[in-house]
């Protein structure tokens, strides 16, 4: 039997996790009778502020098929399904993962299941349309398929983080640099045979989307600039302009000083602000786990 591992990232879930669980069980049975599949779920709390790891402690206790992990404080999206595979990659043959709130329609993963048996690596959950979406949601998810599309990456058209990768597709992944996480970015470079399955988004049921405006504008910044060097050509443009004129500036301001034209400060005040500059990188690990279960 196949082992896998179905991640579920989770950020304040309590509303909707009861129902996913007994959803899932039903699924767990399923994949065995049907796919011969063992699955296991393994719930990665992202911070969560409200009784999720609770929730997920009780579900641990009363079923062997449920684990958890806890993050110590909120890392997002992409980076507590990172957790999850990479916490689960060396014990699974294949792992998948789904959003907590089960939007995407969890028993296609059956056939998921079966694809990978058959040799596949990746196997991408596709939405047929996306009726269920506000119209913003659908103008700005297409504008930025569009964007994307325009800067040669070749990411699968509506396909959001609803997955399945064998075990060597997940260990390639895990050995991938890049820190600012586009997870379906990255796997369609991976460069893996792959399949796909097609399914109905539902509406969310319970709780309310984690991903306010701000962040889906962040995570579709990210999604350019790990995948195009365009905006950094920009960037380096507009940094070696901006080097060009605070020069030329700092020379006029030590000029007009020298000729004795300013006023008391008025130089060091403007050579001072023409100088601002550098910039911080920061690199630290992915996440860390806090607790398990
Ligand atoms: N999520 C997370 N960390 C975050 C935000 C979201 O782990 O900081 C999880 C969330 O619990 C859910 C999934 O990511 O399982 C997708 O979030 P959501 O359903 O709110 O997004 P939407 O479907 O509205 O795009
Ligand atoms: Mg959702």
């Amino acid at each position: 039997m196949m082992k896998l591992t179905i991640v579920i990232p989770c950020y304040n879930e309590e509303q909707v996790l009861p129902w996913t669980l007994g959803k899932l069980a039903t699924l767990i049975d399923r994949l065995k009778k049907e796919a011969d599949t063992d699955a296991r779920l393994l719930l990665v709390d992202d911070g969560s502020h409200d009784r999720t790891w609770q929730l997920i402690c009780e579900a641990a206790k009363t079923h062997d098929h449920v684990n958890g992990i806890r993050l110590s404080h909120n890392e997002g999206h992409q980076s507590a399904l990172w957790a999850g595979m990479q916490e689960s990659v060396a014990t699974s043959d294949a792992v998948a993962s789904i959003d907590a709130d089960l939007q995407d329609d969890e028993t296609v993963m059956i056939d998921m299941a079966r694809q990978i048996n058959e040799g596949k690596d990746i196997v991408y959950g596709v939405r047929k349309k996306r009726e269920t979406d506000t119209w913003f949601k659908r103008f700005t998810a297409q504008s930025f398929y569009k964007l994307m599309k325009s800067m040669d990456s070749e990411i699968v058209y509506n396909h959001a983080d609803f997955r399945m990768m064998s075990r060597r597709a997940v260990e390639a992944l895990m050995r991938y640099p890049e820190r600012n996480l586009f997870l379906r970015g990255i796997v369609r470079r991976l460069g893996f045979n792959e399949g796909y399955v097609y399914y109905d988004r539902r509406a969310r049921t319970l709780g309310e989307s984690k991903y306010p405006l701000k962040k889906m504008l962040a995570f579709s910044v990210d999604g350019i600039t790990s995948f195009s060097t365009a905006p950094l050509k920009f960037i380096t443009f507009i940094g070696l302009a901006m080097t060009l004129i605070s020069l030329v500036m700092i020379v006029f301001g030590i000029v007009r000083h020298m000729e004795g034209n300013t006023i008391e400060g008025w130089t060091s005040l403007l050579v001072s602000l023409w100088f601002i500059g550098g910039m911080e990188v920061k690199q630290r690990p992915r996440y860390f786990v806090q607790e398990r279960v």
